[in-house]
């Protein structure tokens, strides 16, 4: 992540380069089994500046969002009916959206920036992988407006697109997953 910083239009520009990771899933998350302290030293093992969590629907770690050593942790949420996920930071309560609610992303965007927050498009080009029974979870809608931006790269959307074969997702496992 790159932060900008000028005092004034022809002044000096200074560039801040931040390594960091955004959108993961902790034990809060139905999806999660990892503590959030297990992640905590992870990051600080791995220089990282930032961490910025996004369990499903959860704000369960709230209370742990801070600094560590150098490293910061941040606590957002993951709003994520069957379509149109969407990652969200500084809001107060969780935002939950039943699987097939059938509500429209442009509600849960304007209800993230009514608590205060930012949200940001989730793996919009989400195709999970149907040899593996993983389900696909892109961006649907384009007509919102009012999101703060989207995420364009995801490590594990890209991950389980690779996985075309079995003989790719075996090499994956032993050759990419180890690290
Ligand atoms: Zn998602």
């Amino acid at each position: 992540m790159y932060v900008l910083s000028s005092q004034c239009a022809g002044q000096s520009v200074m560039l801040y380069d931040y390594a960091g990771c955004i959108h993961f899933h902790s034990d809060h998350s139905f999806d999660g089994f990892i503590p959030v302290s297990d992640i905590i030293r992870a990051a600080r093992k791995n220089a990282l500046d930032f961490i910025m969590l996004t369990d499903h629907s959860s704000l369960g770690a709230k209370p742990m969002e801070g600094w560590y050593g150098n490293t910061l942790l941040i606590v957002g949420q993951e709003i994520s009916p069957r379509f149109n996920h969407y990652i969200a930071f500084g809001t107060s309560r969780p935002v939950f959206v039943e699987e097939d609610a059938g509500l429209l992303p442009q509600s849960y965007i304007d209800e993230v920036k009514r608590q205060g927050g930012i949200g940001f498009i989730s793996h919009p080009d989400h195709r999970g992988a149907p040899m593996f029974h993983v389900k696909h979870y892109p961006w649907l809608d384009w007509s919102v407006s009012g999101f703060t931006g989207m995420g364009i790269w995801d490590f594990m959307t890209d991950w389980q697109s690779s996985l075309t074969g079995r003989m790719k997702a075996l090499m994956s496992f032993f050759f990419q997953c180890s690290c």
